[in-house]
């Protein structure tokens, strides 16, 4: 069978259906879970971010962070799997017009390399990612910490952008997110290939798209950190 490539172009319908997921196993919620958080979360703060997706990503970000921790726990939470299928959709729509930035830019590389799942290899890299970024934009990183109440108005934006990152360490440790160690990734293997995913993960673009200057030396230092 021959494929034109203008004939294979994005599905014209998608059906959102919860039910589908009730016998999602808890890896495959935690992984596609935790990537839509960071579809959000990188969309918000992507400098490509703009009104319409902002309203979608505060949304997807507030049923995330609630909803995650419930669907991974019991995952025939009918309530919970509906408000992840939502927040799925609408961190789609996000980053198909805001795009994403140093997150998922470091992870392609270590899915390509080491064979996690895309889902898995964002959170392993969200706390040390977030934390790198946070300072190019604490407005917003602070936005959605008032967003999900882990921080109230009196909290300054940098307060507020950090608890919204300590609430987002929480949400992976409740999906039970390993280190690169406990996933049987061997440091020097993961050492020896740091200047090649550094490489790849600039040349990507996606890194770029953070609210804050960036080189390859930066991410190279993230993903060492991410063992220590
Ligand atoms: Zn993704």
């Amino acid at each position: 069978m021959r494929f034109q490539l203008q004939q294979v172009p994005v599905p014209r319908l998608a059906i959102i259906d919860a039910s589908f997921t009730y016998s999602s196993p808890k890896s495959i919620t935690a992984a596609t879970g935790l990537d839509a958080l960071t579809h959000a979360i990188e969309a918000y703060t992507s400098k490509r971010a703009f009104c319409l997706t902002d309203t979608l990503a505060i949304s997807a970000v507030k049923r995330i962070m609630q909803y995650l921790p419930i669907a991974y726990k019991d995952g025939t939470n009918k309530k919970a799997r509906e408000e992840m299928a939502i927040a799925a959709f609408e961190a789609g729509v996000c980053i198909n017009n805001s795009s994403v930035t140093l997150v998922h830019g470091m992870s392609r590389p270590i899915g390509a390399l080491f064979h996690v799942a895309h889902g898995l290899s964002n959170a392993m890299l969200l706390k040390e990612c977030l934390t790198f970024a946070l300072d190019g934009a604490y407005e917003r990183f602070g936005l959605l910490g008032r967003e999900i109440g882990a921080a109230d108005k009196s909290d300054s934006d940098e307060t507020a952008a950090k608890k919204f990152l300590q609430a987002v360490e929480k949400v992976c440790t409740a999906c039970e997110v390993p280190t690169f160690t406990e996933y049987g990734i061997k440091k020097e293997d993961f050492y020896a290939r740091i200047d090649k995913m550094s490489t790849d993960a600039m040349d990507s673009g996606s890194p770029s798209n953070t609210r804050k200057a960036l080189t390859k030396e930066d991410l190279m230092e993230i993903y060492k950190k991410c063992f220590s």
